[in-house]
């Protein structure tokens, strides 16, 4: 579309660019004292996501197994898809294998999709650094647009500034994308904040952590009592 604009000459449309890399993101958890030295998140393994692994394929998870002995599974979005995957990831767990495993054959390879990459090299390039929820500053972890295309992007266009936005004082977000806590550790899951009344990212999405636990795992968390 960037592109498209800027072919047209359109000077009404224009890009707010926050495009991460998952690579970096799995380093710096693996980085974290949390898993590294205090041994407090206990981590087996990775599920690689399947719409980014479409475009970057499944070799550069290739350095997670190699240098970090953690087995990496990609799988399909589909419920049967995450099952088998992580049934491949206890497999590999179990006979002590550390390897990069495609699940989603159907759509990802080894290569990925070296048109989408032209294309995204093109139009974007790496950021010296980008605040995650939960990990903070992560060096080279997120993209911009290049200046080829500042036309048509928004923060070259209008001047915009990134300002760090803190979360609720009770939301325990970021602890729990780190794996340290679980949505039920944060003392308004389910009571104050809800997906109706969403107080933090992690319940503002239906694919967040807490919003999945508040739909799909509280009930499990429920003492069931014998009459
Ligand atoms: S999203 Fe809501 S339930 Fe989850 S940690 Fe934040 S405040 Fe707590």
């Amino acid at each position: 579309m960037i592109r498209q604009a800027k072919a047209l000459g359109l000077d009404n449309f224009s890009v707010l660019c926050n495009h991460v890399l998952t690579p970096s993101a799995i380093m710096t958890i693996l980085e974290s004292p949390e898993v590294r030295e205090l041994g407090t998140v206990p981590l087996d393994g990775f599920i690689g996501p399947a719409h980014v692994s479409t475009v970057i394929g499944s070799r550069p998870y290739a350095f997670f197994a190699e240098e970090y002995r953690k087995p990496v599974v990609i799988a399909g979005f589909e419920p049967l898809d995450v099952m088998q995957a992580i049934r491949m990831l206890v497999r590999q767990v179990n006979e002590g294998r550390a390897e990069v495993e495609n699940e989603f054959t159907r759509a990802v390879t080894e290569d990925g999709n070296l048109k989408a990459q032209a294309l995204v090299s093109e139009v974007f390039e790496l950021r010296r650094s980008f605040e995650w929820r939960g990990l903070r500053e992560v060096p080279y972890s997120a993209l911009k647009i290049r200046k080829a295309f500042a036309a048509h992007d928004a923060e070259a266009r209008f001047g915009l500034e990134y300002a760090p936005v803190p979360d609720n004082k009770a939301c325990e977000c970021g602890a729990i994308l780190r794996g340290v806590k679980k949505p039920t550790d944060c003392k308004i899951f389910g009571t104050v904040c809800t997906p109706e009344n969403p107080m933090g990212s992690c319940m503002v999405s239906s694919e967040g952590a807490c919003a999945a636990h508040y739909n799909f795992g509280r009930f499990r968390d429920v003492p069931v009592v014998a009459a």
